[in-house]
């Protein structure tokens, strides 16, 4: 990756700002090494400082979440929200609680948001939060008083024309509603449209759950038969097992792949004969449990505490954990052993030397913000859904989501080939999403 010389003053001077953040300076040079590409066929984006404003956050908000666990104890956590940018609406993006959240990662985050959520074609701006608490080994009451601590103080800043919070890693149905249910005791308000994710019989939607994951495979079945290729039997591996990871695997699985490999932070496993998915979702959502239970009741899986998932031969690879977990040497061993397809569930997965490792011998490689953005544009359906006090089905709701993602593929199959780049999805997909906002700020003057 290369900064160009257009806007590597803005990146160094980025880097001093905003020292400390490594994620966030990844996210940004990712975006940057792009827009060398557009500024020599559009440089008016360079007028009035717009990409060093598109950079800075209209707001960073950081909070004391003080809470008391079941001994009686009292513990104190930091919760954080980035409101981005909301040129195209307003902020949406999720809320992440793990002990790695830090600034750095939720503005990491928050920036990717911005572009992800212009190229949905919905109108959401970009803003991304969270904690550093853990909820692992917690029990459902400590959940729900954390998440109380941490509303009394976001509910202030969030609503519906304002900032639309979500889930992410350690947020899911359970957080959302007690983290809803604190909102609406302290706004004396039942405004479902201020966060996605909600049940089912309150303001939720039908496919939310599924949408990331589903999405991400409906992503990558365009790419393949942009390349003649198909999903039916492919060998396909997933990192993670968590919301995106379970879904993936059930929608490629449908599509006749065989899911060879998956993994939580503790093991990974190996599945030749593919995933049981029922199984995984009851050891993953029912019982919270890890992947070694998976083996200990799955015929044929094999458990591994060495190496990963990208030591497996392969077809596709869906990384779907969490940030830079797919290295320079995974992916040229993905390379070594003939996989041709590498699509992110998860958010920035790869490092900028896999990236790299991808673009030097033909890898197709889609970036986050165009493959996952499954679930952030069912979140604006959901919005949809709570402003006109409507319900879709699951069938309508699925073919939105897979409209959505065509739509995405190609938006960033044609970009790249205007740009002189085709296939090349990194550059399609960070010249679209910044076109469309970067339009919207002119459009709305300095501010
Ligand atoms: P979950 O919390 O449901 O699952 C995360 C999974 O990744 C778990 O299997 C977890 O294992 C594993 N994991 C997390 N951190 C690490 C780590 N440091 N090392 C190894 N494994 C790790 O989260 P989601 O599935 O919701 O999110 C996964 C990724 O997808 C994130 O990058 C998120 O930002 C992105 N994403 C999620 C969306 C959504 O709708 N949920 C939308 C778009 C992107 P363990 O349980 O052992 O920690």
């Amino acid at each position: 990756m290369s900064i160009d010389s257009n806007v590597s003053a803005i990146y160094e001077k980025l880097i001093k700002r905003n020292a400390g953040e490594p994620e966030f300076h990844q996210a940004v040079a990712e975006v940057f090494d792009s827009l060398g590409i557009v500024l020599r066929k559009d440089p008016h984006y360079l007028e009035d400082n717009l990409i060093e404003r598109l950079c800075e956050p209209e707001r960073q908000l950081i909070f004391r979440v003080p809470w008391v666990d079941d001994q009686g104890r009292v513990h104190i956590n930091r919760g954080f929200r980035v409101q981005f940018n909301s040129a195209l609406g307003p902020y949406k993006g999720g809320l992440r609680f793990h002990p790695s959240v830090n600034l750095g990662i939720i503005k990491f985050l928050g920036f990717e948001q911005i572009f992800k959520n212009s190229l949905t074609g919905l109108p959401i701006g970009g803003g991304k939060g969270g904690s550093d608490f853990d909820p692992k080994g917690k029990s459902d009451m400590e959940i729900m008083r954390f998440c109380q601590s941490f509303m009394t103080e976001l509910f202030r800043h969030i609503g519906e024309y304002r900032d639309v919070p979500a889930g992410d890693i350690g947020v899911g149905g359970r957080e959302i509603g007690y983290l809803f249910g604190q909102y609406r005791r302290l706004a004396n308000n039942h405004e479902s449209g201020v966060l996605t994710g909600k049940g089912l019989t309150w303001g939720g939607s039908l496919v939310r759950t599924e949408a990331t994951g589903y999405g991400l495979v409906y992503f990558t079945l365009e790419m393949l038969r942009a390349h003649r290729q198909t999903m039916s039997g492919a060998k396909v591996t997933v990192s993670g097992s968590g919301n995106v990871a379970i879904y993936a695997i059930e929608k490629a699985q449908e599509m006749g792949a065989t899911v060879v490999a998956f993994s939580d932070s503790s093991a990974w496993v190996e599945t030749p004969n593919g995933v049981d998915v029922e199984l995984l979702k009851e050891i993953k959502e029912v019982r919270r449990a890890r992947v070694s239970e998976y083996v200990a009741e799955a015929e044929g899986a094999i458990l591994h505490t060495s190496g990963s998932v990208w030591d497996l031969p392969c077809d596709v690879a869906l990384p779907c954990a969490t940030q830079n977990e797919l290295d320079g040497d995974a992916a040229r061993t993905l390379v070594a052993n003939g996989c041709k397809f590498v699509a992110e569930g998860a958010n920035m997965p790869s490092t900028a030397e896999a990236i790299d490792v991808f673009r030097a011998n033909g890898i197709h490689f889609a970036p986050g913000k165009a493959s996952n953005a499954g679930g952030v544009a069912t979140s604006a359906l959901e919005m949809q859904q709570n402003a006109s006090r409507d319900s879709w089905t699951f069938e309508y709701t699925d073919d939105r989501l897979h409209k959505i993602m065509s739509n995405i593929f190609k938006n960033l199959d044609r970009t790249a080939k205007e740009y002189d780049h085709e296939h090349d999805y990194v550059v399609g997909a960070n010249i679209a999403g910044f076109k469309k906002v970067a339009d919207a700020m002119i459009h709305q003057g300095i501010i």
